[in-house]
């Protein structure tokens, strides 16, 4: 019996989160539990096939920021991210030219960050936490495992894209520039809680600060309130709300073991959050007639 308090010990010292409840709210477990588990019509393969897709045609509507610094470094960001989750397929990171301060994810990987999110974000750690979000949803497959979800309620009926509205909630198409119809669908107000406890496990797993993504959280539901026309109504459907603060910063308090050191901005971020600033400042070419836009019911030969 008196090796009993010694393991106790070892088993405290190897694990910090010892008390945790499940694996889920364990740190050290991430990459070790299946977090995507659940019904789902479709293979790891058909998920990142329809993620493809559907990535290519926000590549063909949406504006593409395609200046090497700030594609560079939002790529080096997301795969910091990504080798700190339980995501378990290869991620693609590009940033849109919108003012909307908005992320989204496609299933199998496929990232979009808009403009309008690095300009709110003034520190890394607050892009970090939203970047870490998108990639939790990717990695819970919450986009086809609500499809699943959707097709056996409605047998037969097969979407012809699905395109979730981002993390900031379920948003009008004309937010990311896309012509083509599409169904947008929001996550589950389930799928947006786990989105949020997971992102802030990878942010405090990649060395962020996990209160990072409270002062994001914020600013979006400050703006909620300042701007009721335009963005609340978008934010309307997933509100960006002091539940969801609340809930994140109790998980900080609760399952994040205490470090003396964490990220909270860098040069790196600065120089290039400088750099969207000046892209969005730069003079535009004319904008060019878009037949889609043009006529945004006809269906596309
Ligand atoms: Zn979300």
């Amino acid at each position: 019996m008196q090796a009993a308090p010694l393991l106790v010990v070892s088993l405290a010292l190897a694990f910090p989160s010892l008390y945790a409840q499940s694996k889920m709210d364990d740190p050290s477990q991430i990459g070790n539990r299946d977090v995507g588990k659940g019904v789902n019509f479709y293979s790891q393969e058909k998920e990142i096939a329809l993620g493809k897709q559907l990535a290519q045609e926000v590549q063909r509507q949406a504006k593409i920021v395609d200046e090497p610094i700030i594609a560079e470094y939002i790529n080096r960001l997301g795969q910091n991210l990504v080798r700190n989750s339980d995501a378990k397929v290869p991620f693609t990171f590009q940033v849109i030219d919108s003012d909307v301060p908005n992320a989204f994810s496609l299933p199998g990987g496929y990232v979009f960050v808009n403009t309008g999110l690095i300009e709110l974000a003034e520190e890394e750690d607050e892009l970090a936490g939203a970047m870490a979000h998108e990639i939790a949803h990717v990695a819970a497959r919450h986009m086809t495992r609500e499809a699943t979800k959707s097709q056996l309620t409605s047998i037969g009926i097969l979407p012809l894209g699905l395109l979730f509205g981002g993390w900031v909630g379920a948003i009008a198409r004309p937010a990311i520039g896309l012509a083509t119809p599409v169904t947008f669908r929001s996550f589950s107000r389930a799928d947006e809680s786990e989105a949020d406890y997971l992102g802030v496990q990878y942010m405090y797993a990649a060395g962020y600060d996990p209160t990072g993504v409270i002062n994001i959280f914020e600013k979006l539901d400050a703006l909620n309130y300042r701007k009721p026309a335009g963005l609340s109504r978008l934010l309307a459907t997933h509100p960006m709300d002091r539940d969801r603060i609340q809930k994140a910063e109790k998980e900080i308090q609760e399952i994040l073991p205490a470090r003396a050191q964490y990220v909270v901005n860098t040069s790196d971020y600065h120089d290039m959050r400088q750099k969207v600033f000046a892209w969005e400042a730069r003079p535009k070419p004319p904008e060019q007639p878009h037949p889609t836009l043009l006529k945004p019911t006809e269906p596309r030969p």
